[in-house]
């Protein structure tokens, strides 16, 4: 009997790491963007290639109606959810008092609630089964904050206290909730930075380079296999820099 991962955001970036990490190791993969079709697609390729099942789905996991149907999808093809990975995330860099409330609200509604609708989705089910495990990809921005990055320090921030808060909720369960705060990963979300930016940065990182996607989906793959005493954590992955 294969498992089964759900990794939102998944078209490309982090999330596509992590669901082609847990095909490598054997699992059917459930991949979601709201967007670029085509790049999903792409990735399911490449995820069948390695010889497992892939459903591919494409909508917004803030949308709480969407939500129903990705997870009522899901079930109809592979029962049930062993893993939930919540990385869909945008976002937004400005100062505060230029942002207006639609983009206050979207960027909420995209990192915070969306965690909200998945996990609700498929907590009834991992109940029952008395097993599963839920990682939630935030940032060391949730945890510190950042200037002109305030609502996305929110958002994160929230997703931290989400992970801990339900982590005691289904601990007798016997699931385990986690987050995973990324530091500085080479990924489309940081393409806006200018190289002079990416030199300071280097020079802040004690690692001295960026993340790789590819090391976060290895860790995310190692945190979700066993380590059944460990729940309520957010794990800062950022090369010793926060
Ligand atoms: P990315 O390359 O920009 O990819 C974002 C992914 O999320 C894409 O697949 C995108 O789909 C999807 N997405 C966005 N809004 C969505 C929605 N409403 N519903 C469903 N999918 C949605 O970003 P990334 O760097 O891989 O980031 C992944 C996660 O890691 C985010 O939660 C981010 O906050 C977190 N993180 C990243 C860093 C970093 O340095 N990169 C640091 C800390 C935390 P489309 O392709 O369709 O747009």
């Amino acid at each position: 009997m294969r498992k089964t991962v759900c990794v939102t955001g998944a078209s490309r970036g982090i999330g596509k790491a992590i669901a082609v990490e847990f095909a490598e190791h054997g699992y059917q993969v459930v991949i979601n963007c709201v967007k670029r079709k085509e790049a999903l697609l792409e990735a399911k390729a490449q995820i069948e290639a390695l010889g497992v099942p892939c459903l591919a789905i494409v909508g917004d996991v803030g949308d709480p109606a969407f939500v129903k149907e990705m997870f009522a999808q899901v079930c109809e093809t592979f029962g049930s959810v062993d893993v939930l990975v919540n990385n869909a995330g945008i976002s937004y860099v400005g100062l505060l008092t230029d942002m207006t409330e639609e983009e206050w609200e979207r960027i909420v509604r995209t990192n915070l609630s969306s965690v909200f609708h998945c996990s609700q989705a498929v907590i009834s089910d991992m109940v029952q089964r008395k097993e599963g495990k839920i990682i939630n990809i935030s940032s060391v921005w949730g945890n510190v904050g950042a200037s002109c990055e305030v609502a996305y320090s929110a958002t994160k921030g929230g997703v931290n206290a989400f992970t801990r808060a339900l982590a005691k909720e289904l601990a007798p369960a016997n699931i385990q909730v986690n987050a995973v705060a990324c530091g500085f990963i080479d990924t489309e979300m940081n393409r806006h930075l200018s190289d002079e930016e990416l030199i300071d940065l280097m020079e802040a990182l004690p690692a001295g380079r960026a993340g790789r996607a590819k090391e976060v989906g290895a860790f995310v793959y190692a945190l979700a296999e066993g380590h059944d005493y460990l729940t309520g954590q957010v794990i800062s992955f950022d090369g010793g820099w926060i």
